[in-house]
């Protein structure tokens, strides 16, 4: 018994610490409310809290860390937040931008942001501890947007302060809301412009290519579970996206981006099968028809499979309804990330 005991020890001791597992512990000390910090609406003191505990975390691995204080209006008020970033310095000086918003919304409604976008803060913490003291062909940024939900606020604050360093970026990969939905999407940018009215001299790319080539680094390591393209719905060509989010300042500025996210195009929801309803679990619908996936009744259905700025928004609901699905996704993503990186590459 004892000896049994010691060997059990042994291995728990000897077995290192997997990337995932890193991950999925900065999503908990990020967003659970008891442990860690839970919600942290677009210019509160518990976003700048998440700024300090990001700087942290990278300085922890030991990264020099650039933070960008910038000012926005929110009905009427003056509020502060700031971009952070940190730059892993490849053989080459082109650069690709990784980024993820850390505020949250929705908080009146009990999300504490765990999937939008407690996810992407937490990959692009984890890439950084993968990338640590590794030889890259290309210039690694990871950058952590603040006040994102009110108008993109940090991603614009970005692109106008980092107009000459943005002449080096060869592309730009936005990670919000990467787990939770029922399946793993990457989008590209509209063919049709977006209306970048937030940048001076708008230059708009819409190229597929950064999209195309995670898409299939995904299906190689995934195969069946990879990331696919949204199918076409109205308005919106195959795999290509709106200006939502803060990829969208990036493509103004003449930057080919690529989106990934976690939702469910098959569903009909509110609006039809534009991915805003993010999964057919039961909990999150008043009542869902399997034929068809859309409400039993769309005139009085209530939750319309949505995650993301509700209560279900939150790590005790979320592991409930969907157990080791969160932290699997998590990982697929950067995974897919870290492959994109390191692999000899036609993009970069
Ligand atoms: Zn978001």
């Amino acid at each position: 018994m004892k000896y049994l005991l010691t060997l059990c020890l042994l291995f728990s001791f000897s077995k290192p610490v997997s990337a995932d597992d890193f991950a999925w512990q900065k999503l908990i000390e990020l967003t659970d409310e008891t442990s860690g910090i839970g919600a942290r609406p677009a210019g509160s003191d518990k976003e700048k809290e998440t700024a300090v505990w990001i700087k942290k975390q990278w300085q922890l691995l030991g990264y020099t860390v650039n933070g960008f204080p910038f000012e926005f209006s929110l009905k009427g008020q003056k509020l502060t937040s700031e971009n952070l970033s940190i730059t892993i310095k490849g053989q080459s000086d082109k650069i690709l931008v990784i980024g993820a918003h850390y505020d949250s919304t929705g908080e009146k409604q009990g999300s504490l942001g765990t999937t939008d976008n407690g996810s992407g803060v937490a990959a692009i913490l984890d890439l950084a501890n993968r990338l640590k003291a590794q030889k890259l062909a290309v210039t690694v940024r990871l950058v952590a947007f603040g006040a994102e939900e009110f108008g993109l606020q940090g991603s614009k604050a970005y692109v106008g302060q980092q107009q000459e360093s943005l002449k080096h970026v060869v592309g730009m990969i936005n990670l919000d809301t990467i787990i939770g939905g029922d399946k793993l999407y990457v989008h590209s940018a509209h063919e049709t412009p977006y209306k970048c009215k937030a940048v001076s001299k708008p230059n708009y790319n819409s190229s597929t290519k950064l999209r195309d080539e995670l898409l299939s680094i995904s299906k190689d390591l995934f195969a069946e579970n990879s990331h696919q393209l949204h199918p076409a719905f109205q308005g919106y060509p195959q795999g290509q996206t709106g200006s939502w989010s803060d990829h969208a300042l990036f493509a103004c500025n003449g930057i080919p981006i690529a989106y990934l996210e976690a939702t469910n195009f098959a569903i009909d929801g509110h609006s039809g099968n534009d991915g805003y309803s993010q999964t057919t679990h039961k909990d999150a619908w008043n009542c869902l028809k399997q034929d068809g996936l859309t409400a039993c009744d769309r005139d009085t259905e209530k939750k319309w499979g949505m995650i993301w700025h509700t209560e279900f928004d939150r790590l005790d609901k979320l592991t409930v309804m969907f157990k080791d699905r969160l932290k699997l996704q998590l990982t697929q993503n950067i995974d897919v990330l870290e492959a994109f990186i390191r692999q000899p590459n036609n993009y970069l």
